[in-house]
């Protein structure tokens, strides 16, 4: 068998860095063989200037808003991007699988393997099913008002179908706490036994005010929306609490933006999460940027070391889908944060959020990664200038 022998400047290895000693050995079709010295290599060693690390995971995008490129205006804040989001993303369907397609083309290109894609209809499926990226298919399911929380479900559990039948990876979720009532709760969460799952949680400050005080910017949204909100009592607790043991069952939870949770909520999941389970904060910094013109607090999340992933979120609330991006608008922020750091937040981190760590994330033999190349690299740093080649 012909094998395909890699070395660059660097190695990653989805955990950490190796010299330029160390040369990859995959087969034809990408499935690792080995790392191996380049003494030991023999001929046909590809050399290249670098870092080669595994594929990349976008642990949080919504490829069906694909076609919102450009549409929302920036710095609007939330409620007014959610409102213009489901009054505006009605187009012909031809407009959006068109979109959507050329959406997974350049997450191919940008060095992107897996995926957390919400869905809230099943319009994705026809792209999926070429199976060019995985995806682990959030099934997102919104509905404020109690008495709407069947008709929901039933809509949303037809499209999750739709996906299952294809064998395409779901699980049914919720958006957000202050979408979600506590009937749909109740009948989502007997789903999310041994799945990934994933919330919006904490994008804006007025989710804590609500649950605390019944008051806020999302109380105009729900007059904005022309929903009835005088059946909502205030929980006196913070948004994440409202929700969180909710998620008991699932094997790994992705709390997604996290742009205003502060070191009470990391202690109430800590206090709260079950042993076994993996909670991840998913970092989407360039939609946070482009919504609500703020960061989440990442020295805190390192601070107490948790499961850091990152994300593009849509095209509707970000100027492209590539992690490399993401990356660089933290390192600009955060100067001080190394590189092996970030691509573990990439590549293992993410994978194991996804529960695809068994084929996806490192160079662990047997595994198929994907393989690619960060060029326009200085000093193991990623810079402005960097940009990603696939090699597999
Ligand atoms: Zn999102």
């Amino acid at each position: 068998m012909r094998y395909r022998k890699f070395k660059a400047d660097l190695l990653f290895t989805g955990e950490k860095f190796l010299s330029n000693e160390n040369v990859l050995i995959t087969d034809q079709a990408g499935k690792i063989i080995n790392i191996i010295n380049v003494n030991e290599a023999g001929e046909d060693v590809q050399v290249l200037k670098g870092i080669i690390s595994p594929g990349l995971i976008n642990a949080h995008c919504h490829l069906e808003l694909s076609h919102l490129k450009n549409k929302i205006p920036e710095s609007t804040g939330l409620v007014d991007f959610v409102f213009k989001i489901v009054s505006e993303r009605y187009f012909p369907e031809d407009e959006i699988l068109a979109a959507i397609e050329r959406a997974e083309t350049e997450m191919v290109k940008n060095g992107i393997v897996a995926v957390g894609d919400i869905c809230n209809y099943s319009t994705t499926v026809s792209q999926k099913i070429k199976r060019n990226i995985g995806y682990y298919n959030f099934i997102e399911i919104s509905g404020w008002l109690p008495e709407i929380a069947d008709v929901r479900f039933e809509k949303r559990k037809a499209a999750f179908d739709e996906f299952e039948k294809d064998n395409l990876t779901a699980s049914i979720v919720p958006h957000a706490s202050y979408s979600v009532s506590e009937n749909l709760w109740k009948k989502i969460t007997p789903l999310f036994s041994g799945k990934t799952v994933t919330i919006h949680n904490q994008e804006t400050p007025d989710e804590d005010i609500l649950f605390k005080e019944g008051k806020g910017d999302l109380v105009r949204m729900f007059e904005k929306m022309k929903i009835d909100n005088s059946f909502f009592q205030p929980k006196k607790t913070g948004s994440l609490e409202s929700y969180f043991r909710n998620f008991s069952s699932a094997a790994s939870v992705i709390l997604v933006h996290n742009t205003f949770t502060q070191q009470q909520d990391i202690n109430f999941i800590n206090q709260n999460k079950n042993e076994d389970q993996l909670i991840s904060f998913c970092l989407c910094p360039n939609a946070n940027l482009y919504i609500e013109n703020a960061l989440p607090p990442i020295n805190l999340f390192l601070k107490n070391h948790v499961n850091i992933i990152l994300g593009t979120d849509s095209l509707a609330s970000n100027h492209q889908l590539d992690i490399l991006e993401e990356i660089k608008t933290i390192q600009k922020k955060i100067p001080e944060i190394n590189t092996e750091t970030f691509l573990k937040w990439a590549t293992i981190n993410g994978a194991r959020a996804l529960q695809m760590e068994d084929k996806l994330g490192s160079f662990d033999k047997g595994k198929e990664p994907g393989v690619i190349l960060i060029e326009n690299v200085a000093e193991e740093k990623i810079t402005a200038q960097s940009k990603i080649k696939r090699l597999i």
